[in-house]
């Protein structure tokens, strides 16, 4: 199983600056895309905001046993938000 973590650019302040504002609230795999602090007193901040697990074939056949159901019927992976 492959799991990715998640992480929301969140844009602090009243006013947030040019650069950071249309960053607010976009979601980038962890690791990638733009990393606070992108100028000088930037107050942004990247948050936890979900973990995805991704299934391969015997984990899907596993769980598709477990329930009684068909394997099409098992998602190739879930996205689990924090909070
Ligand atoms: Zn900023």
């Amino acid at each position: 199983m492959a799991i990715v973590n998640w992480e929301i650019y969140i844009a602090h302040g009243d006013k947030p600056c040019a650069i950071c504002e249309p960053l607010d609230h976009q979601v980038y795999r962890q690791g990638e895309g733009p990393q606070p602090q992108m100028h000088p007193h930037c107050q942004c901040e990247r948050l936890p905001y979900a973990t995805e697990y991704t299934f391969d074939d015997a984990q899907r056949e596993r769980i598709s046993n477990a329930y009684g159901i068909d394997p099409s019927f098992v998602p190739p992976s879930v996205f689990i938000t924090k909070g």
